[in-house]
């Protein structure tokens, strides 16, 4: 039978950045109202997509029909007889994974942005079809989505009819279109692709050589079969970017050019190991937050925010593994490994926020504060992202010392219990399985690392796996490499306790953040202060922290600073720079008990990755 929902939508005019969407409802209510989302899932922000709807009518079987706005996103119409077309157009020009984008170099949408939904039929299955612009010169264009087909058209490229169970899948499988390059492959018998949008030189086979094992990888993690029939990267590179969503079969990712591997080049960019890392994060989502969700996005509630404490577990625990997807695959090294955990957690040790915001409530508040930073956002706040990273290496390891599980058996039978059979999951729902399943009584662990504040266990634990964790000083601006270095370099340099960024104008530099109970915040000085000179000497943005440094710990400097249009002096006693990046060492002639257990926890394939 023919769904009762069915879509057309066309990019109509590229240039002007219009796709032109047609919703036809075949029984409609007798006073029916449409809408948009004002989120998408994934990125917990209201965005209120209807901002982008140019312009709207309705007709029936009779012809145009009026409606009466319903609220900042819908529109009621009450149709006299046969069914209802709502017409309207898009503004897509939005160039990040979150809406939609369309010139005539390629258009991008995901359903969130383009599809408004019928009240009272968000169940219904939904049938949508997607055309082509109009004219010659887009003659080899092609599409690239997971919807299902609902034509017989054989090329999975080709333009079409689709279809989707309801709304809620309708809406999770993003659509690129365009003139993309394309690799596949299969991964546990799973057809799999990625396709590139943008101008590239990127050695495309590399990159496919390199993902097979990592999709490979997290199937066999959970658990053959995959739970999708295949599985779609959507690339768009640009100059400078990055970012990622996920969907049930696919994810879209933001990346920049430099970051891939060039054809002909000898090694990968320094960047590589990020884009790999984003797509072993977006994939592992494919288990966790799209299938093991907590119970309050079943289902979403799309018109306003939906609170859960539980995203360290979603977005923390799939940034823990992303790495381990790349060294357990050969993909980094060992000593790369540390690198990356050192950017990671030194995102935490650097700000004061670790001891004010706990886990729980940085998900919880995501809407307003992680996606909403202000300037003070070091000093008040902790992302669910680093510090759920670290958190869940600490339980990892602590799970390995204390009982005979790990993490990787708990996200196994998260899958199992939650995922596979489609139940929610409780917010108290993750702590009590790992209790239940270890054995252990982990109260006062939760009780710490996700409703207190404060710097987790993770020193004391890494010693237990022949990990030395050290803290030591920034070396230059805003530095976060992870790199180990001598742990007392700069104990006698002067410091404002501020990161700076470069100033709007030709001179000075900006303040961008200024550290609680730093030199600067200490003499009044205050993020966006665009400092430009120190010692009555001019200083920019790329010579002012040398200039401060060589002034020396204790040392008092007079700071010339614009707060808006208004010229403002300061006296500032410098501090000793804080020891707030870690790094991490790894310790040699342990014992055989440390050694194994490392090895058992790592599961890197080979010792030779350790010398580079
Ligand atoms: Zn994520």
């Amino acid at each position: 039978m023919k769904p009762s929902i069915l879509y057309k939508i066309k990019p109509s005019n590229p240039y002007a950045h219009i796709f032109t969407v047609t919703l036809t409802i075949t029984n409609p209510q007798e006073e029916q109202t449409v809408r948009l989302p004002c989120w998408i899932p994934g990125s917990y922000m209201i965005r209120d997509f209807v901002r982008c709807v140019v312009q709207i009518k309705g007709c029936d079987d009779q012809g145009e029909l009026s409606y009466i706005k319903s609220g900042k996103g819908g529109w009621t119409f009450k149709p006299r007889s046969g069914s209802l077309s709502v017409e309207y157009e898009i503004f897509a020009w939005d160039l990040s994974v979150r809406m939609a984008h369309l010139d005539q170099t390629h258009g991008y949408f995901n359903g969130t942005s383009v599809f408004l939904y019928a009240e009272g039929f968000e169940e219904q299955p939904v049938e949508v079809t997607i055309l082509p612009p109009d004219g010659s010169e887009y003659e080899n264009w092609k599409i690239a989505t997971t919807l299902t087909r609902a034509d017989d058209i054989k090329d999975i490229y080709s333009f079409g009819v689709f279809q989707a169970e309801d709304y809620d899948e309708l809406i999770d499988h993003p659509v690129e279109m365009g003139t993309f390059d394309i690799i596949e492959w299969e991964s546990c018998g799973v057809p799999h692709a990625m396709v590139f949008t943008g101008v590239h030189n990127a050695d495309l086979e590399k990159i496919k050589k390199d993902l097979i094992p990592i999709c490979d990888y997290f199937i066999q993690f959970f658990g053959a079969p995959a739970p999708m029939n295949r599985y779609l990267f959507q690339t768009m590179v640009v100059g400078s970017g990055y970012g990622g969503l996920e969907h049930r079969a696919s994810t879209s990712l933001l990346c920049s050019r430099s970051s891939l591997p060039q054809i002909g080049a000898q090694n990968p960019p320094s960047g590589y190991r990020n884009f790999l890392g984003l797509c072993a994060h977006e994939y592992f989502h494919t288990w966790n937050i799209k299938r093991i969700k907590p119970a309050v996005f079943m289902p979403y509630d799309l018109q306003r925010e939906v609170h859960t404490t539980l995203l360290w577990v979603f977005e923390g625990f799939t940034s823990y593994y992303d790495d381990f997807g790349l060294l357990r695959n050969g993909l980094t090294t060992i000593a790369d490994y540390f690198e990356v955990l050192g950017v990671n957690a030194s995102r935490i040790y650097k700000n004061s926020g670790l001891f004010k915001q706990s886990l729980s409530d940085s998900s919880y508040d995501a809407w307003v504060k992680l996606y909403r930073q202000d300037e003070n956002a070091p000093n008040s706040q902790i992302s669910y992202y680093a510090k759920g990273a670290v958190v869940a290496l600490c339980l990892d390891l602590k799970l390995r010392l204390e009982s005979s599980i790990s993490l990787d058996d708990v996200m196994r039978e998260m899958w199992y219990r939650y995922g596979k059979p489609n139940i929610g999951v409780p917010e108290e729902g993750i702590e009590n399985l790992i209790m239940e399943l270890s054995g252990l009584d982990l109260t006062e662990f939760f009780d710490y690392n996700i409703r207190g504040t404060g710097e987790p266990p993770l020193e004391e634990l890494l010693l237990e796996f022949g990990i030395q964790m050290e803290r030591r000083a920034e070396l230059r601006n805003g530095e976060n490499s992870g790199k180990l270095h001598p742990v007392e370099k700069r104990d006698h340099e002067g410091c404002l306790g501020v990161k700076y960024s470069k100033a709007p104008g030709r001179i000075g530099a900006k303040l961008h953040w200024v550290f609680d109970g730093g030199a600067a915040q200490k003499s009044g000085l205050s993020a966006n202060d665009v400092v430009v000179a120190v010692d009555y000497l001019a200083v920019d943005h790329s010579s002012i922290f040398e200039r401060i440094a060589k002034k020396g710990a204790g040392s008092t400097v007079v700071v010339h600073a614009f707060r808006r249009d208004e010229l403002m002096t300061f006296e500032v006693e410098l501090q000793a720079p804080n020891k707030n990046l870690v790094q991490f060492r790894w310790m040699d002639n342990v014992s055989e008990e440390i050694e194994i257990r490392r090895r058992n926890w790592l599961q890197a394939p080979s010792e030779k990755l350790l010398s580079t």
